[in-house]
C-alpha cells in the first residue's frame, strides 16, 4: 500500500503525463496537417508494403490474445477476471468514446499488466476516408485514450482491418505501430465455442496474434476464452501482450505462410 499522498502525486503526474502527451499528439497532427503530404521515399514505401504488423516472428513461446470495440461494462470485466485466472496478459483496442465513458475499466486494464491500444473514435469504416481524416481520427482517439490512460498509447488497429494505404501511412506518421491479427476466430459471427476454440488452438504458433472482441453481445467468446487460454498454456504459449510479443522478436508485415 502506498500513502495517500504518494498515490495523490503519481495521479498527478500521470494526469500532466497525459495532457503533455495530448498536446504533443496536436502538435504533430498540426505539423503534419500543415504540410499535407508524404514524402516521395514514403509514397513509394506505402506503395510496396503498408506496414500492418501481422504477427512477430520470435522463437520464443508467446502470443498475444487481443480484444477490439471494447471497453464494454459487462464483458471487459469477466474477459479481465479470466485473464488472470489463465496467467495471461492481453491487449484491449478499445474506441475513445467508450474509453471516455468507461474510464474506470481502462484502469482495470491497466491494473492488470494488460494493454490498451486504439482502435479509433467511433469504429468508421476508413478505408473510405481521406488519409488526412484517417490522421485526424487516429490521432484524435489516441489523445483521448491517453488522457484516460494516463499513458502514451503506441498501438493502432483500423476498424474492420478496413484501411488505404495513405491511410495506414498517415497514422504511422503519428508514431503508431499497426496491429493485425494473424489467427481469426471470427467470434463475432458466433460459430459456437467449440469452432472459436478450434480456430484459434488449430495450428497457432509461436508469435501469432489472436483477435477476438468485447464490445458487447459475445457470450460464445466469454464461454471459450477458458478454454483457450487452458489449451495454449498446455501447448506452453505464454499470453503477453502486443508490445511484450514485439520486444520478443520482429514485426511481420506479411500474413503467416
Ligand atoms: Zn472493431
Amino acid at each position: 500500500m502506498r500513502p495517500a499522498g504518494a498515490l495523490r502525486l503519481v495521479v498527478v503526474r500521470r494526469w500532466q503525463l497525459a495532457l503533455a502527451a495530448a498536446l504533443a499528439a496536436g502538435l504533430v497532427l498540426a505539423s503534419w496537417s500543415a504540410v499535407n503530404a508524404f514524402t516521395e521515399q514514403e509514397r513509394g514505401w506505402a506503395a510496396t508494403r503498408t506496414g500492418l504488423v501481422y504477427f512477430v516472428r520470435t522463437s520464443q513461446p508467446a502470443v498475444a490474445l487481443t480484444f477490439d470495440d471494447g471497453p464494454d461494462p459487462f464483458e471487459t470485466p469477466r474477459v479481465l477476471a479470466m485473464l488472470r485466472a489463465g496467467g495471461a496478459r492481453g491487449t484491449f483496442f478499445v474506441l475513445a468514446n467508450s474509453a471516455e465513458r468507461y474510464p474506470a475499466i481502462i484502469q482495470s486494464i491497466l491494473a492488470e499488466g494488460s494493454e490498451v491500444g486504439s482502435h479509433s473514435v467511433s469504429h468508421p469504416n476508413m478505408a473510405n476516408m481521406s488519409a488526412a481524416a484517417v490522421g485526424r481520427e487516429a490521432a484524435a482517439s489516441v489523445a483521448t485514450i491517453a488522457k484516460v490512460a494516463g499513458r502514451p498509447i503506441t498501438l493502432f488497429r483500423f476498424p474492420y482491418f478496413s484501411h488505404t494505404a495513405a491511410g495506414v501511412a498517415a497514422v504511422r506518421a503519428l508514431g503508431l505501430t499497426v496491429v493485425e491479427a494473424s489467427v481469426d476466430p471470427k467470434d463475432w459471427a458466433k460459430p459456437g465455442v467449440a469452432a472459436i476454440v478450434r480456430r484459434v488452438t488449430e495450428g497457432v504458433r509461436p508469435g501469432d496474434i489472436i483477435l477476438f472482441h468485447d464490445g458487447g453481445g459475445h457470450a460464445q467468446t466469454l464461454a471459450a476464452l477458458p478454454q483457450v487460454i487452458d489449451a495454449l498454456r498446455q501447448r506452453g504459449l505464454q499470453m503477453v501482450t502486443v508490445s511484450e510479443l514485439l520486444r520478443m522478436g520482429s514485426p511481420s508485415y506479411e500474413v503467416r505462410p
